[in-house]
């Protein structure tokens, strides 16, 4: 029996199209609502737009407008899992904050493509019924906000965009997809260990991130305690090192109340507090910094602002991140 299937687009490559002179852009009409026929065959879908936007346009309200989307659905019982079509570039980032803050029984799938709907070896149509069909699956409950391309299934948690351009783009660095597209199944060999989610009716605070380098100082991060923001990110140096000259202004971020989180800059493992040279892990830790467990820096900000909705207390925030 077929499916009731939300399906919510919101813009990215995969609604645009080409040219004649190879700029890709979104036109009047989104593309795939023009492949009802096929589509239909699948599920009976529930199509919504809410908004066309290439994904770098996405906002923090726009998460918002599509959790209370989902959480809306949740509540009617109507549907038996969710697609989302997003601009790649910043799916990830979408994926991950539905993943912390909606609360459903059903599979919520995220999909795009690389290639626009016009353009030779388009990828965007195949996602989409590939992400239709991991929606339906009853063996895709209970996993997460799950992101469905190039006949992989991720989780939202580990999943990243890898290459600018390259159809397989989608990674999860460390920890691969948990599950395949097949052309007869979806197949899934790994169940996520653990799934957290909290309850936030509002995203009021603001996190930035910030890259280490080598002979880094403490400038910028005291220019960013200037700007009045609530938490910040740092993508450290490989195992949670920083260049010594900006410990001090780390210190003074800590000193204000501000969460500093401690990612890696490296693209697969987690920081550890190992070193304990100046500057290194061990110094960190003891100065107040909370290591983050293998989330990367965008991400590592979305569960920062959430954290900071649901608690101010620096150790219940510390707490979210040993998860
Ligand atoms: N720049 C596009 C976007 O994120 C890329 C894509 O959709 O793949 O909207």
């Amino acid at each position: 029996m077929k499916k009731n299937i939300l399906l919510i687009h919101t813009g990215g490559t995969i609604s645009m199209s080409e040219d004649n002179s190879g700029a890709v852009k979104p036109g009047a009409k989104n593309p795939l609502t023009e492949e009802g026929q096929i589509l239909s065959g699948l599920a009976n879908l529930i199509v919504e737009e809410p908004f066309h936007l290439p994904s770098p346009h996405i906002t923090l309200r726009d998460m918002m407008t599509l959790k209370q989307m989902l959480d809306h659905y949740a509540e009617k019982n109507w549907i038996d899992g969710a697609v989302i079509t997003h601009g790649t570039d910043t799916l990830e980032e979408t994926a991950y904050f539905l993943d912390l803050t909606v609360k459903a029984n059903f599979p919520i799938v995220v999909t795009g493509a690389m290639r626009s709907s016009n353009e030779i070896g388009s990828d965007g149509l195949y996602n989409l019924i590939s992400a239709i069909r991991v929606a339906s699956s009853e063996d895709a409950r209970n996993k997460g906000v799950l992101v469905v391309l190039n006949d992989e299934i991720h989780t939202a948690e580990n999943v990243t965009k890898t290459h600018t351009s390259n159809v397989s783009t989608f990674q999860s660095p460390q920890f691969g997809p948990i599950g395949i597209v097949t052309k007869q199944g979806i197949l899934f060999h790994h169940m996520p260990s653990y799934h957290e989610n909290y309850a936030i009716s509002d995203i009021t605070k603001k996190v930035v991130i910030v890259k280490a380098h080598a002979g880094m100082d403490s400038s910028l991060l005291l220019a960013v305690q200037d700007l009045k923001v609530h938490g910040v990110v740092i993508e450290a140096l490989g195992q949670g090192n920083m260049p010594p000259a900006t410990v001090p202004g780390i210190k003074a971020l800590i000193a204000n109340n501000i969460p500093v989180v401690i990612v890696s800059r490296a693209f697969n493992g987690i920081v550890q507090d190992i070193y304990a040279y100046e500057g290194g892990g061990k110094q960190l830790k003891e100065a107040g910094v909370i290591f983050s467990n293998g989330l990367n820096g965008q991400k590592a900000r979305i569960k920062l602002l959430i954290a900071l909705e649901v608690t101010n207390d620096m150790k219940e925030i510390e707490e979210m991140f040993r998860n």
